[in-house]
């Protein structure tokens, strides 16, 4: 039946007109949450039709033109719209309450609202932890209480668009926000391998995802042979948890020659190997899987030296990709990998009012510029601290990667900062090692003493510190984290032998054998001119 514009509503006579025409069991349609509900409340919350929608101005005060159907009537809505406006968006989880807190505490007098599709985050790092030690994701959740402490607005929904121009961020559920300065914090996806069968059930990539994880813990719990491809720190770390109080048959499937090769030199990886393996997890290494096969559900994996291991739950630990999606789809330039293209500023190649740090954005190599393919929280989050802090005037800048991480596997702690002896080598870099050992505490007879192995990486022209990698017991974490200070700093192995070490017998080794200082102390009579 044809229709007609019966009337032109105006914000004066539109509800005397609604009520008078609409009857209350049509719906509406091709609007969004927030539309809805300003359109419901506009028209006394009865439902009707609703043909077309449109913001056709600039200006943060909009007027919204809304097209109404009703008895094979049609009426044209104006309305006057005040739009959401803050000083600051930040997209994101982790690094995002960092740069709105870094934001917060450089400019006080800026309004800040973070948006996050998640009511509850993770601890990222936690996410192994969830499978075994902590038991469960409601144990390992970021507390929301410093943003509110800080005065910073949290949004539990998904950004979907961005009108650079008009600065106006569009959400799923929820009205539109203008803003002055927009950070990308997305994240990043987890890689899925184009392999046969990897969207069978019970299939599981690595997703920071709340309830997500909870379905998978009870499949876990369920699971009796569990197959983890990839052998990077995720991978080992997920199979040392599913371990854990289970009675589970669990294997690694690593394609290189060693499980965590591309992390640390080849005498660690043996080390955490044995250590994993006295765990009972099955480790294959020089292995690829080339298919996952079942009927609906995963039963087994096919690897390219023709073993099939039996698996009633796969665990993918390849690695991830930028989450850079919304910033592609507005035009943004990608740099390596995808991810969004940053200056030293943060500050995006393409919009001046746009910064982005974490997983999502591109990074270079601390050591030679290089684009970096690294994704560590504490990149993400000293990224974080730098976009929030440059967001009106530049006080910070970015000195590239050196990529510094620990992991822990049955109990021993793993750790580098900066390059490995092979990456290094593979750089072309004519490098010293120097090597030492000792007990974390002096004597080693006090209680829960741990052997502390670590091995620095100098350049042989200059001294100047590449790398150190440290095997050993809790004391690992921080000693690791003095290193990366080192390299920041560009300490040669002079300064180091000149460090001078805070130490208790119960803290720390002894100060004569203090392995960071000492294994300096070899390598300082190999480096030229020193
Ligand atoms: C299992 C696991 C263990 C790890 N362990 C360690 C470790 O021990 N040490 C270490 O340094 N690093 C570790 N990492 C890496 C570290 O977790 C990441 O580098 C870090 O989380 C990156 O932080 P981010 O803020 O950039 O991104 P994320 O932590 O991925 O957060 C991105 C957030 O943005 C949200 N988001 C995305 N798109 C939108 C949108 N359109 N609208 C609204 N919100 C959106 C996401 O939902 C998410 O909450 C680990 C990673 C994993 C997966």
């Amino acid at each position: 039946m044809p229709v007609s514009i019966l009337e032109r509503g105006t914000n004066e006579n539109m509800n005397g007109l609604i009520k008078k025409y609409l009857p209350k069991d049509t719906n509406f349609s091709t609007i969004t949450k927030w539309q809805l509900k300003f359109i419901e409340k506009r028209l006394n919350n009865r439902p009707r039709k609703c043909l077309g929608f449109k913001t056709p101005n600039k200006s943060p005060l909009l007027m919204l033109h809304f097209t109404i159907e009703c008895k094979n009537k049609i009426f044209c809505i104006k309305e006057k719209y005040h739009m959401k406006k803050t000083d600051v968006v930040v997209l994101g989880g982790l690094s995002g309450i960092t740069a709105g807190l870094s934001c917060r505490r450089h400019y006080p007098e800026k309004k800040v609202i973070l948006i996050r599709k998640e009511g509850t985050i993770l601890i990222p790092c936690g996410i192994p932890y969830i499978f075994g030690t902590v038991g469960g994701p409601e144990n390992n959740v970021i507390p929301d209480g410093l943003l509110e402490k800080n005065g910073i607005e949290l949004i539990t929904d998904e950004a979907v668009d961005l009108d650079r121009e008009k600065r106006i961020v569009t959400l799923k559920n929820q009205e539109p926000i203008q803003y002055e300065k927009l950070v990308f914090a997305t994240g990043s996806l987890p890689l899925i391998p184009p392999i046969p069968g990897i969207d069978k059930k019970n299939v599981f990539p690595v997703k920071k995802e709340f309830d997500y994880l909870k379905e998978v813990l009870k499949k876990v719990d369920e699971a009796k042979d569990i197959v983890i491809i990839g052998g990077g720190f995720i991978g080992i770390e997920f199979a040392d948890e599913c371990r854990k109080n289970r009675n589970v048959n669990v294997t690694v499937v690593e394609m290189l020659d060693k499980c965590l090769q591309l992390a640390l030199d080849d005498e660690y990886c043996d080390e955490a190997r044995v250590k994993l393996e006295e765990t009972g997890v099955k480790v294959l290494t020089d292995e690829k899987v080339v298919s996952l096969n079942g009927k609906d559900a995963v039963e087994s994996v096919r690897l390219a030296s023709g073993k099939e291991i039996k698996a009633d739950l796969v665990i993918l630990g390849i690695g991830c990709l930028p989450n850079s999606q919304l910033a592609e789809k507005t035009g943004m330039e990608l740099g390596f990998r995808k991810g969004i293209k940053v200056d030293r500023l943060m500050r995006s190649y393409t919009d001046k009012n746009i910064f982005a740090c974490g997983d999502c954005c591109t990074k270079e190599s601390f050591f030679d510029g290089k684009p970096s393919g690294v994704m560590l929280a504490s990149i993400a989050t000293s990224e974080a601290r730098i976009a929030g802090a440059n967001l009106f005037s530049p006080v910070h800048h970015s000195c590239g990667v050196i990529s510094v991480f620990a992991t822990v596997i049955n109990g021993r702690a793993f750790a580098v900062a900066g390059l490995t002896e092979r990456t290094a080598r593979e750089n072309g870099n004519n490098v010293v090692i120097g090597e030492a050992a000792a007990t974390d505490t002096h004597p080693g007879r006090m209680p829960d003493s741990t052997m502390l192995k670590v091995k620095l990486i100098f350049a042989k022209s200059t001294g100047i510190l590449l790398g150190g990698a440290i095997s050993g017991g809790k004391s690992t974490g921080e000693m690791v984290n003095v290193l990366s200070a080192c390299i920041l700093h560009r300490m040669t192995a002079n300064d180091i032998v000149m460090f001078q070490m805070g130490t208790h017998p119960a803290l720390t080794s002894s100060p004569i054998a203090y392995p960071i200082v000492n294994a300096a102390c070899k390598a300082v009579l190999d480096i030229q001119g020193s």
